[in-house]
């Protein structure tokens, strides 16, 4: 029998996946489920970033590249990220990555030791946690709170600053519960970096999916932080191009350079041809984009009212990404629990509040990735569900 090693017992995992694994079982049964699970548009990738890679095929781009990408590929995301961040990125200063979740790894890996703290979201994507404790250091959670739109709470985050602070993690529009930061809480949250000496992990991969006139803030264009901020960004969201895996980090010279080592000694590179369709995404006509956040607004809007007429549940309406966190805990039941009874009863796959951390409870998350007609049918199916079965109070 194999040993594992030690370390493997403190690696987390998204429960999205597993939830997709029983809503299809469940399928396989002959049941009709409704996905809202899912953390990907369910919008094709658009036909000029398809038309590129089939070039690219056939242009030869099927061999392995560089590991920190291709040189014109760094070139188009430098001028992609300089342009929308309002900040000077150089190409060396790029790093692509098979989807965007590697430069949590590797950034993660490079600059944090055994016992040091990182500080990140909570309720907030799991791999976060999960990679803090795999490195052997502490993870300490922010708590993103409903009343404060699950924005960060400032004083709460000066409290949770020690000595032993090496990272700070934030991620706006926020995965799973849509919450944006405004520009004032990004400064704010600069502000305590520099005084400290953080380095500051900004996961922007939804920063091109946001409502009501909102507009993106990179803590990178904070006069101070371009030395200290990793900008976490890809394809997989805006492009609608989760399974091409290809996302990108943009950070300080030397630590892409130890990023790159890390890519070195694990993927290698990403593939070509995915890198060469990302010129396209980033150059290319963005029609198909606006056309996907528009139809996402329509469905959040749908979905809110919704949810909100449902007994028991209360639903905040988010500025962004494509999750809504409605509040539960007036059904009277754990979050898991009602997420099991949902999949099991009205079939609709949702994923519990818990899943993104402890202060995930009371909540679930539902993608409204899915048409307004699925949606509706869900809506109904969960009303329906909940008044049927008496409240457990546990
Ligand atoms: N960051 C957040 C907040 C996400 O929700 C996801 C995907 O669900 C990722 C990063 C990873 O994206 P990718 O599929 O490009 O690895």
């Amino acid at each position: 029998m194999i040993q594992f090693a030690g370390r493997m017992k403190r690696l987390g995992t998204e429960t999205a996946f597993e939830v997709l694994a029983k809503a299809r079982a469940l399928e396989a049964e002959g049941k009709k489920i409704i996905h809202l699970e899912i953390g990907e548009p369910d919008f094709d990738t658009p036909e000029n970033i398809k038309a590129a890679a089939k070039k690219a095929i056939d242009e030869g781009f099927t061999h392995y590249g560089p590991a920190a990408g291709l040189p014109q590929t760094r070139s188009a995301i430098a001028a992609y990220v300089s342009r929308t961040r309002k900040i000077p990125v150089r190409p060396d200063q790029v790093v692509v990555t098979p989807g965007a979740k590697p430069i949590m790894f590797f950034t993660i890996l490079a600059c944090v030791d055994e016992g040091d703290e990182v500080i990140y979201p909570n309720p907030g994507f799991p791999i976060y946690e999960s990679v803090i404790d795999f490195v052997g250091a502490t993870p300490v959670p922010l708590q993103l709170r409903e009343e404060n739109e699950f924005r960060v709470d400032i004083d709460d985050l000066k409290k949770l600053i020690t000595k032993k602070t090496r990272m700070l993690i934030i991620n706006s529009p926020q995965n799973p519960t849509g919450g944006i930061l405004t520009e004032d809480d990004v400064r704010a949250i600069a502000d305590l970096a520099l005084s400290h000496g953080i380095v500051v992990l900004s996961d922007e991969i939804y920063d091109q999916i946001m409502y009501d006139g909102h507009k993106p803030f990179s803590i990178a264009s904070v006069p101070g932080m371009l030395d200290s901020t990793i900008i976490l960004d890809g394809f997989s969201k805006t492009y609608a191009m989760t399974g091409w895996r290809l996302g990108f980090g943009v950070m300080p010279e030397d630590l892409a350079k130890l990023v790159t080592k890390l890519q070195v000694n694990s993927t290698s590179c990403t593939a070509s041809f995915s890198q060469i369709a990302a010129i396209e995404a980033l150059t290319g006509p963005r029609q198909d984009v606006s056309t996907m956040v528009r139809e996402f607004e329509r469905r959040r809007d749908f979905i809110v009212d919704g949810l909100n007429a449902i007994d028991g549940i209360r639903c905040h309406r988010p500025h962004g990404a494509f999750y809504v966190f409605p509040n539960i805990t007036g059904t009277g039941r754990r979050s898991r629990e009602l997420a099991d009874l949902l999949l099991n009863d009205a079939g609709v796959a949702c994923l519990s509040g818990t899943s993104f951390g402890k202060f995930g409870e009371g909540f679930l998350r539902f993608s409204y990735a899915n048409s307004i007609a699925n949606i509706e049918l869900a809506l109904r199916q969960i009303a329906a569900v909940l008044k049927k079965q008496p409240i457990s109070v546990s």
